[in-house]
């Protein structure tokens, strides 16, 4: 399963002939990734909390200020571990945009909870505040707004729902790590935020994720429930003399080695984002026009929101348009990618019942969403040759 899409949403390129030139994503080193690796192994602990994972989780809590960042394995562990803290179980009701990774409703649909998906806000893509309050019912208890493409939720209007109606709050961060909403960090708006650093997100290491804690009351459950279900990290400190077995929970460590990459990394937060800042912008100034000659739209984010420049998306007339761009680009050695097919008519979620709703923004936007190549190394050449190949293509064959 591949997140950038490339092998389940964006089209194979082993079955292709064309060699793809520039590819949707890329990882990459930008310091001492390699070295922390090599000190982790010198010092004797690859397993988990040793002295990258402190640094990453300490620089995380103060950065976005944050009462307790655990780092998890993933955003999907940290998503599990949110529905656990917040005791989800059979009959329960989670609020949800269909239009989201898969991660986001499976993390509650193996609780025995319920996905309700609700539609998104045609501007932002984000799950729309204006929709939820028709979809709560007497078994409502959580809410997940997912910050698409790293521009924020509207957060306080959602925070007032759940304030109102006694429900949870999990924000799905992993597209939005250095988001902020009104000054404030997203992740640290719910009661809990999950975030990803998987290899297509901002700051990566491979695999691997972070759960905020925000609510302070369950800190020391959340150490519980990512430790086994064990109070081992209260012996580690000292408080007890043996670690014993208290509740359910599951192995949601990372290792230290993709922790120490990790650092690396977080040391390049600004660099990193200023990069993603010029591609970005780069890419708005350039098709602006395409965007006034009515041939596509671009990506909207309102002023209370400062993006983290997440990706880059564009959205055409038709679904035909899109295919055809996208085959297009392909050709060309281009890979761009499709995004979210929507889950409340996915074949699970049609079994679960949830294909009743009518979600006609997600209907319309998914097929039409194209996703540009956007990653720390895209040269200027490379975004030119994107840019060249989508203008050319939509002034003369749109
Ligand atoms: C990437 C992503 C996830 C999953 O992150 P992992 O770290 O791969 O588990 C979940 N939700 C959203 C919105 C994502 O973009």
């Amino acid at each position: 399963m591949s997140h950038a899409g490339a092998s389940c949403a964006g089209g194979s390129i082993q079955d292709d002939p064309v060699t793809i030139r520039i590819p949707f994503n890329r990882p990459f080193i930008v310091g001492k990734e390699l070295s922390y690796i090599a000190e982790a192994v010198a010092n004797g602990q690859i397993a988990a909390d040793g002295v990258y994972t402190k640094l990453c989780s300490r620089f995380l809590e103060e950065r976005f200020a944050v009462p307790r960042v655990l780092l998890t394995p993933s955003c999907t562990a940290a998503l599990e571990m949110a529905a656990i803290l917040c005791d989800l179980g059979p009959g329960d009701e989670v609020i949800m945009p269909s239009y989201t990774f898969v991660s986001t409703a499976s993390a509650v649909v193996r609780t025995g909870a319920r996905p309700v998906f609700v539609d998104i806000r045609p501007d932002t893509l984000n799950l729309d505040e204006a929709k939820i309050e028709e979809a709560l019912g007497p078994r409502t208890k959580m809410i997940v707004p997912v910050h698409y493409a790293g521009v924020a939720c509207e957060m306080d209007t959602i925070m007032g729902i759940a304030a109102a109606h006694g429900l949870r709050v999990v924000e799905d961060a992993a597209q939005a790590v250095h988001g902020y909403y009104k000054g404030r960090a997203l992740g640290s708006l719910g009661h809990f935020g999950a975030y990803s650093f998987h290899e297509t997100k901002n700051f990566i290491c491979g695999e691997g994720g972070a759960l905020c804690v925000n609510d302070a009351a369950c800190i020391r459950r959340a150490e519980i429930v990512r430790d086994k279900g064990t109070n081992r990290q209260q012996y580690f400190r000292g408080e007890i003399d043996k670690y014993t077995w208290v509740d359910v929970g599951s192995s949601y460590v990372p290792s230290e080695i993709s922790a120490a990459f990790l650092w690396a990394q977080l040391e390049h937060l600004e660099p990193i984002t200023s990069r993603r800042q010029a591609i970005f912008q780069r890419y708005r100034e350039a098709l602006s026009p395409l965007e006034a000659a009515g041939l596509l739209r671009l990506p909207r984010i309102p002023a209370e929101c400062q993006t983290n420049f997440h990706m880059f998306y564009i959205l055409l007339p038709t679904p035909d348009l899109r295919d055809r761009l996208m085959a297009h680009l392909k050709s060309v050695g281009i890979l761009s990618v499709f995004h979210y097919v929507p889950l409340h008519n996915s074949p699970l979620g049609e079994k679960l019942g949830c294909a009743r709703r009518e979600l006609p923004v997600t209907v319309d936007v998914s097929p039409r969403l194209l996703r540009l190549p956007f990653y720390f190394g895209l040269s200027a050449d490379e975004q030119g040759e994107v840019i060249e190949g989508i203008t050319r293509f939509l002034r003369e064959r749109a």
